[in-house]
């Protein structure tokens, strides 16, 4: 008999539909828009919201009303509102924003990192020690996102010793929290597998973060391998929204209810409140004008089946 993998009994997550989700989506929501999302988010138990971007709005412009979202917000107390940022000047838009974290976000890769913030690796770490002072001095939590680090849409497959030295390199920086991201859903649990266990022998105090993506369908399969190692924070997104910017058409992040929904049937608890939670992504269909591509929104939840069963077609 195979003894059952110990999970861990509990897992964080941030919600990152207000910007990951919402600066993939054509629609743009007005600003008091974002607010009731990102409120009613916090109303059903998300503790850790990323609230929006400072880019540059000519860019992204989903995210040009950040500032304004931040002010706008009745802020419930213990949450914690975040925002990423490439650079000085967006640390410096975020601080004045009042943002409660900073998450700078840079790439693995050379040309990804090029593309998405036009500078070079080390550009973008020489930023990093800047944003981390600005940070310790303003009291915000400084945080970092490794994107592509399952892999790059222009470069393919990343070395895990180049992730793992820049990793090295933003805990040095202060980083509270490095975060991998598997950018544009290249992930497979094999490579979950590898990249958490190269993080975990090399920073064994370390709390990873995942921020996984579900363009080939691989999304939960993944979480469930980094589970099994034990890692206990993963990003998602309300409603699975976002999609990939490189790929119209596929799935985003992966989804916050199918994920909370995975997890509480495992036993594992999240301190959210699921049909809250459902309710928020019904909401957001509204928003949208479109169904979400999350799936637990369309079949239910388990516990709300007859108990029969009901009759189903195979
Ligand atoms: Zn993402």
């Amino acid at each position: 008999m195979i003894a059952a993998p110990r999970f861990p009994s509990r897992v964080s997550i941030r919600e990152v539909g207000p910007r990951d989700g919402l600066q993939n989506e054509d629609v743009i929501l007005s600003t008091a828009q974002k607010v009731r999302l990102i409120e009613r988010l916090a109303d059903a138990g998300l503790v850790l919201i990323e609230a929006g971007a400072f880019v540059r709005p000519a860019s992204v412009p989903q995210m040009a009303d950040a500032a304004e979202v931040f002010a706008a917000l009745s802020r419930r107390p213990g949450v914690v509102y975040s925002a990423i940022v490439p650079n000085v000047t967006g640390a410096k838009r975020a601080i004045a924003a009042r943002v409660d974290a900073i998450q700078v976000f840079l790439s693995a890769s050379e040309s990804h990192n090029r593309s998405n913030v036009n500078m070079s690796i080390g550009q973008s770490l020489a930023q990093a020690a800047d944003i981390a002072a600005l940070s310790r001095a303003a009291g915000v939590q400084f945080e970092a996102v490794v994107s592509v680090a399952f892999g790059c849409p222009f470069e393919g497959d990343v070395p895990l010793e180049r992730v793992m030295d820049l990793t090295a390199r933003l805990f040095d920086l202060g980083a509270q929290q490095v975060t991998f991201g598997d950018t544009t859903g290249m992930g497979h649990p094999g490579l979950v597998h590898d990249l958490t266990q190269a993080f975990y022998a090399r920073f064994p105090q370390e709390r990873l973060r995942l921020h996984l993506h579900s363009a080939r369908g691989a999304g939960l399969a993944n979480v469930l391998m980094a589970l099994h190692l034990g890692v206990d924070c993963f990003d998602a997104s309300v409603g699975g929204i976002g999609g990939c910017p490189f790929a119209p058409g596929a799935p985003g992040n992966i989804c916050t209810e199918d994920l909370v929904h995975m997890l509480h049937e495992m036993g594992i608890s999240t301190g959210i409140d699921l049909p809250a939670l459902l309710d928020v992504a019904r909401m957001l269909e509204g928003m949208l004008g479109r169904t979400v591509p999350g799936q637990t929104i369309k079949a239910g939840l388990c516990k709300h089946l007859p108990p029969d069963g009901s009759p189903r077609l195979p």
